[in-house]
């Protein structure tokens, strides 16, 4: 395995914390009189404190991914996985981070909340890694954020790229895969053996189906794990929230029926949309999204907003431009799109 110097890229203040121990942490044990947390004794569904380690959610999602539970940290969607990343290790005024362009937005808005630099270096034009420019633009960088696949563009980056950028850089190289599991390749999760430096961050607000419970994972070395465990807020995951994503990873073949119906439908939106005179471009994609480029982005937005059919204008996107960016919906949605699209004339 290829190891860094974890502690001495932590922030010199985490680097001296320890984790707030609460009640819950104190005494485990499901049974007894609990007069420990000041909470209302009056049973109901919520009146105890949540496990604030989330150890059966983590149990559960290790064994669904092959890793270990101490390699995950639970967050209240991947976004403050993000940002516990850059708080634990980004010195604000101080440190840099590097990311792609097009990519996520979160990345910029959690590293300006934290007052953190952020130096975007485009993709190639596949919308894949230029290795060597992120290499050059990484020089005393702290993290890296690739987000594979990519939002807006919706491709994988290429996986020889991704390794070899863990291989030469001695930061930590944070892989968003919100929607790996609409892609048909492998998860850099198969990496984790191999590189110190590698943190994964998926979500249960995609693929599974649960945008609105806010749970989100971060995987790696058991070491970054616990530097993030210092900063995390002790009841971070709500109890219901935890109790959901339980459930639904307890019927995880609903998940793969979702997801296989999901990866149908963008097949159809794609060959629809491949034979519209108006459709310039196509990008190929293995999210549950579809970019493509039309005359006039903003027109076509308007048009289709005007029928009830909302998609996201990526325009102003970096290489987007009159890019609009489509999710794939259900079949009787994907449906009104496809008739509303046909009617739009410009
Ligand atoms: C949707 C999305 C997420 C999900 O964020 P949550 O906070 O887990 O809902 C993360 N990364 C990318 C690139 C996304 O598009």
């Amino acid at each position: 395995m290829k190891a860094i110097n974890i502690e001495a890229l932590t922030r010199d203040n985490v680097r001296r914390l320890t984790p707030y121990s609460s009640a819950r942490d104190e005494f485990t044990g499901a049974e007894g009189v609990f007069l420990d947390a000041n909470e209302n004794p009056f049973p109901s569904k919520v009146n105890r404190y949540p496990d604030p380690q989330q150890r059966e959610l983590k149990s559960k999602f290790a064994d669904l991914r092959g890793v270990r539970k101490d390699q995950l940290i639970i967050g209240n969607g991947s976004d403050e996985i993000l940002d516990l990343v850059f708080r634990a290790f980004c010195e604000p005024g101080k440190d840099f981070v590097v990311t792609i362009k097009p990519s996520y937005g979160m990345y910029k808005v959690l590293a300006n909340m934290n007052d953190v630099k952020l130096s975007e270096v485009a993709l190639d034009h596949n919308f894949d890694l230029d290795v060597d420019a992120i290499l050059a633009a990484s020089e005393g960088a702290k993290m890296i954020i690739l987000c594979s696949p990519n939002n807006p563009t919706g491709n994988l980056l290429n996986k020889d790229s991704i390794k070899e950028i863990l291989e030469k850089f001695n930061g930590l190289v944070l892989v968003d895969e919100a929607y790996i599991d609409f892609a048909d390749k492998a998860s850099m999760l198969d990496e984790l053996t191999n590189y110190q430096n590698l943190m994964v961050s998926q979500t249960f607000s995609k693929a599974f189906g649960m945008a609105g419970i806010r749970v989100g994972v971060g995987i790696a070395h058991e070491e970054i794990i616990n530097i993030l465990n210092r900063i995390k807020p002790p009841y971070n995951v709500n109890g219901i929230s935890q109790e959901m994503a339980l459930n639904r990873l307890g019927r995880i073949e609903e998940v793969a029926s979702e997801i296989t119906q999901l990866k149908l439908e963008r097949s159809r939106l794609i060959n629809f949309l491949e034979h519209q005179d108006a459709v310039i471009r196509v990008y190929p994609t293995d999210a549950n999204f579809v970019l493509f480029k039309v005359s006039d982005a903003n027109k076509y937005y308007d048009r289709l907003v005007e029928k009830g059919v909302i998609v996201r204008n990526r325009t102003s996107a970096f290489g987007c431009e009159n890019c609009l960016r489509l999710s794939v919906g259900t079949k009787e949605e994907n449906n009104r799109f496809m008739e509303v699209f046909d009617t739009i004339n410009i």
